[in-house]
């Protein structure tokens, strides 16, 4: 299995998939088949990670296709991604401790834990299964959602191992890996996020829903759930800011929203547009050659795409450290950028806040309508946001029911 990293791949695979998001993925989701067959998943996550296809496009697609009753279990998926993006937005501090916890493992491992941890992510455990996660992970870039649960459950309740390197090893290779999905996943799996609910991964479970490829033994038969310090209250949400009339602007666009057709720019408007990305910094060690591969070719497809569409701006790929040098050289004094959410990206645009401003410049940060109306809804658990999954499609003109 690859992913080719454009945009027309994405509304292609959509396009394909749209047959199976009714009933047939509510029966069939939870089977992982194995790599080579994923046709009961709709494998989009790479193309909505980077919003190279959107959310909106994926919901306004299966409902045309289906109407609002067959494909609800597939859109309820859909928004649990965009749940966990609003939670982490009003708990940005279980991202920095996770961030700060991973440093102090990695500077200070006892060496028992480091070749625990190197026999586990070279798939060295002599558990089949889990092994072989690790080699489709790192041959594939992508897991089915079960094998990712049973995996991270594997991981904190069987191998006993830190749940922070095993969430860092999914960011490392997942090419959809998303710090929100990511971190407050495997948080749920270690009890932490739904206090005291834990998921314990099972041979029985397994191998019914691999269908008996693997029935490992010798797994933790009980998941007691971690613990720790209490965490902040949620912050209010940021809000987003309304799209500039009648100023011109510079564009500057990072992997974490590259549908620059589904913005609403002004045309007009664009004097310039930047590309950046930010994937080395998703973990301590960067992120895996199959991350990078499609994050340069995103990015790639993206340029191309905006020539196109904006025939009179020119387009930039920019290193990080090189967008306030490209900056200085337009000229121009606002900056607009997609809202990035709370992780590396944010952090690396946090990083400049400074000197972009030393130049004179302001920047708006244009969050998205869809965001906008799910994320109230997304401070508790997921059924407070599931329940208004009608009211929010309503609100984005899409037919709810
Ligand atoms: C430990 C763990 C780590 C994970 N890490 C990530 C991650 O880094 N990035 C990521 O995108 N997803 C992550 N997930 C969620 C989920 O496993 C993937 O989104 C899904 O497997 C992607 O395959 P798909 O596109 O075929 O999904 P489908 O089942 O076809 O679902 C469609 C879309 O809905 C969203 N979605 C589906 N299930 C979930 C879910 N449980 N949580 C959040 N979004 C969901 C995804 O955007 C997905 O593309 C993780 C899950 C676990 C248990």
């Amino acid at each position: 299995m690859t992913f080719e990293p454009t945009r027309e791949a994405g509304l292609r695979q959509l396009r394909a998939f749209l047959p199976n998001a009714g009933r047939r993925y509510a029966e069939q989701r939870n089977f992982d088949f194995g790599a080579d067959k994923r046709d009961n998943v709709s494998v989009l996550s790479p193309y909505l990670r980077h919003r190279l296809v959107t959310e909106r496009e994926v919901a306004a697609a299966v409902l045309e296709r289906h109407g609002p009753q067959a494909p609800f279990k597939f859109l309820q998926e859909v928004f649990w991604r965009t749940y966990w993006k609003g939670w982490l937005e009003a708990h940005p501090d279980v991202w920095q401790r996770y961030r700060a916890t991973l440093e102090t493992l990695h500077h200070d491992m006892p060496s028992g834990l480091r070749k625990a941890v190197e026999s586990a992510t070279a798939g060295m455990t002599g558990i089949d299964a889990f092994d072989h996660w690790v080699h489709e992970l790192n041959e594939t870039g992508y897991l089915h959602n079960h094998a990712r649960m049973w995996f991270a459950s594997i991981w904190v309740f069987t191998l006993r191992l830190p749940w922070e390197l095993g969430a860092e090893f999914f960011l490392h290779h997942l090419i959809d890996g998303d710090p929100a999905s990511n971190t407050l996943s495997w948080r749920w799996v270690a009890g932490l996020q739904t206090k005291g609910k834990t998921y314990l991964a099972t041979a029985d479970n397994i191998s019914r829903y691999t269908e008996g490829r693997f029935a490992p033994q010798s797994l933790a038969t009980r998941a007691v759930p971690l613990d720790e310090p209490p965490l902040a209250a949620a912050r209010p949400l940021p809000l987003g800011d309304q799209l500039p009339r009648g100023e011109d602007f510079v564009l500057l666009l990072c992997e974490e929203d590259l549908g620059i057709e589904t913005l609403g720019l002004d045309k007009a408007r664009i004097r310039t547009i930047g590309l950046t990305s930010i994937e080395d910094r998703r973990t301590l060690a960067g992120a895996s050659p199959g991350v990078k591969t499609f994050t340069q070719g995103a990015l790639e497809d993206t340029a191309a795409r905006s020539r196109a569409l904006f025939p009179d701006a020119p387009v930039m790929l920019a290193k990080p450290d090189s967008l306030i040098d490209w900056l200085q050289s337009t000229g121009i004094k606002l900056l607009v950028t997609p809202y990035c959410p709370v992780g590396p990206a944010q952090e690396a645009l946090d990083a400049l806040r400074d000197e972009i401003e030393r130049l004179g410049v302001r920047r708006l940060s244009i969050r998205r309508s869809w965001d906008s109306h799910a994320w109230p809804h997304a401070g508790k658990g997921f059924f407070q946001l599931g329940n208004n999954i009608p009211r929010i499609l309503d609100a984005e003109g899409l037919p709810a029911g």
